[in-house]
C-alpha cells in the first residue's frame, strides 16, 4: 500500500468504528443473559450473531453466505477477476460466535466482528485485494457446550469423523448435536457429503484470528494489543484422587499415618517448584494451576485424619519438552511420596493437547503493521483459539490480542472501543498487505 492508501484504510476503519459498536450492541441484546450474555453452540442465540453480522456485512458492499455446518462468511470479492474463482487462495480471518453460559459478549465476537468491518474498510477506502478476503464467524469454539472444543473449526477443516460427531451430546440439554443443529434447519447429513473440506490450505492462504486478550498481560503492560507467538498445549488431570486412611487425630502417631491432604501437599509444592524452575529457565510460557482441590465433605472432620483428597492438575506451555517433563515428573512424585507416605495416587487418563506455532512471517507482518501504524504492542503466548485448528491443518495462522479488562469467561469482561479499533486497524493492514 502506499502511504495514501494507508491512510485512507485507516480513516475508513475509525469511521466504521460506530457499525462495529451497533454489531456489539445487536448482538448482546439477542443474547443477554442476566448481566452476560449466553450464545450456546447452534441456538438461535449464535444464529442471531450470525445473521446480524452477516446483515450488517451485506449492508457495505460484502458477499455473504453460511457453510453446512452454519459457519457463516462475509467475502471481499478481489478486482479483476484475480479471486472471482471461489475456490483460489483467499486470506481468512474471524473468530467464533458462541459464549460460554453468563459470559462476556466479546469473547469470540469481538475477531468475528473485527473481520467483518476491516474488509467493510478496505471496500470502503477503495482499496483492491489481490486475493478474495474473507471473515468467518465460526460455530462452537467453547467446550462448555459438547465437552470438546473448537467443533465448528475442525468440522470446516474436515478434522472429525462422523463417529465423533454422532457422539456429541450437549451437556446441558442432553439432545445430540444433530438435533440442536436441526432446529437450526441444517441437516447434518450435508455435512458429510463427499468433497473436499470447507477450508483447506489449497483454498486458504493464511487465517489471522483477532480476540480479546484474557488474561491481564496487556492491561498490566498498559499496551492496546499483542500478537500471540504460540498457543499453549496443556497437560491435564481433572479428577485426581489420593487415597489414603481415615485415622484419629490424636491416636495415630505419626509414622502410622495414611495422610492424603498432606502428601497432596507436598505433590503440589514440589510441582510448584518445579513449574518455576521451567518458567525461570528456557520456557516463560509454562503455566500451572490446581483448580480443584477438596476433601470428602461427608466424612472429613476436625478430629479425622484426611482419607481421600482430590484435586485437579493443569499444566500449559508452548514447549512439547516442558510438557513432557512436567508430565515425567508427576509420574515420578505420585510414586515417591505413595511409597513413603503410605498413600495411593489414581491420577486418571491425562488428557491435554500439543502446542501449536503461529506463522513467524503472518507474526512478523502483524508486528510491522503495528509499528507503521504508530500502534505499540508486544508479543506473548496465548490460550486455545480457533487459529490453534487451522494451525494445525497446514494452514498458516497467527493472532491478534486485544486488550481486555476483568478476565474473560465472565459478564465483567471490558474492551474499550479504542483498543477494537487499533486490532481491526492492524488486521486490516496486514490481510491487505498479505493479498498483494
Ligand atoms: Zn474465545
Amino acid at each position: 500500500m502506499t502511504p495514501g492508501q494507508s491512510q485512507k484504510l485507516h480513516d475508513a476503519v475509525r469511521a466504521l468504528m460506530p457499525v462495529a459498536e451497533d454489531i456489539f450492541t445487536d448482538v448482546r441484546a439477542a443474547s443477554q443473559d442476566d448481566i452476560g450474555v449466553t450464545r450456546p453452540a447452534w441456538s438461535i442465540q449464535d444464529q442471531a450473531a450470525a445473521d446480524i453480522l452477516s446483515a450488517a456485512a451485506r449492508d457495505h458492499g460484502l458477499s455473504t453466505r453460511q457453510d453446512a455446518i452454519g459457519n457463516s462468511y462475509a467475502t471481499l470479492t478481489a478486482p479483476n477477476g484475480a479471486g472471482r474463482d471461489e475456490a483460489a487462495p483467499g486470506i481468512l480471518t474471524g473468530s467464533h460466535l458462541d459464549s460460554v453460559a453468563r459470559g462476556g459478549n466479546f469473547d469470540g465476537l469481538a475477531g468475528a466482528v473485527a473481520g467483518v468491518v476491516a474488509l467493510a474498510a478496505i471496500r470502503q477506502a477503495g482499496l483492491q485485494p489481490g486475493c478474495n478476503l474473507t471473515a468467518m464467524g465460526i460455530r462452537c469454539e467453547e467446550s462448555v457446550w459438547f465437552g470438546i472444543a473448537y467443533i465448528g473449526a475442525r468440522l470446516a477443516v474436515g478434522n472429525m469423523d462422523r463417529a465423533e460427531f454422532d457422539a456429541l451430546v450437549r451437556l446441558d440439554s442432553g439432545q445430540g448435536i444433530a438435533a440442536h443443529m436441526l432446529d437450526l434447519g441444517i441437516a447434518a447429513d450435508d455435512i458429510w457429503r463427499a468433497g473436499p473440506p470447507e477450508i483447506s490450505p489449497a483454498n486458504t492462504k493464511a487465517f489471522l484470528e483477532l480476540h480479546i486478550e484474557q488474561g491481564p498481560v496487556l492491561v498490566e503492560q498498559n499496551l492496546p494489543v499483542g500478537i500471540a507467538t504460540a498457543i499453549r498445549g496443556n497437560l491435564r488431570f481433572g479428577d485426581a484422587i489420593c487415597y489414603g486412611s481415615y485415622q484419629h487425630s490424636a491416636a495415630t502417631p505419626r509414622r502410622l499415618r495414611q495422610d492424603t491432604v498432606l502428601a497432596v501437599s507436598e505433590l503440589l509444592q514440589r510441582l510448584e517448584a518445579l513449574w518455576h524452575e521451567i518458567e525461570d529457565g528456557a520456557d516463560p510460557s509454562a503455566v500451572f494451576t490446581v483448580g480443584k482441590l477438596f476433601t470428602d465433605p461427608v466424612h472429613h472432620a476436625l478430629t479425622k485424619v484426611p482419607g481421600e483428597c482430590h484435586f485437579s492438575l493443569n499444566f500449559g506451555s508452548t514447549e512439547q519438552a516442558s510438557q513432557d517433563r512436567f508430565g515425567a515428573a508427576i509420574t515420578a512424585l505420585t510414586a515417591e511420596i505413595a511409597a513413603r507416605r503410605r498413600v495411593r495416587f489414581v491420577m486418571g487418563a491425562p488428557v491435554g493437547s500439543s502446542p501449536t506455532r503461529l506463522d513467524p512471517g503472518l507474526r512478523a507482518g502483524l508486528v510491522q503493521n503495528a509499528g507503521r501504524l504508530g500502534i505499540p504492542c508486544t508479543e506473548f503466548a496465548t490460550v486455545g483459539h480457533d487459529a490453534s485448528i487451522f494451525a494445525r491443518a497446514g494452514i498458516p495462522a497467527a493472532v491478534l490480542l486485544v486488550r481486555n479488562n476483568d478476565g474473560s469467561h465472565n459478564p465483567y469482561e471490558k474492551m474499550a472501543m479504542a483498543d477494537f479499533e487499533q486490532g481491526v486497524q492492524v488486521l486490516a493492514a496486514t490481510m491487505m498487505e498479505l493479498s498483494a
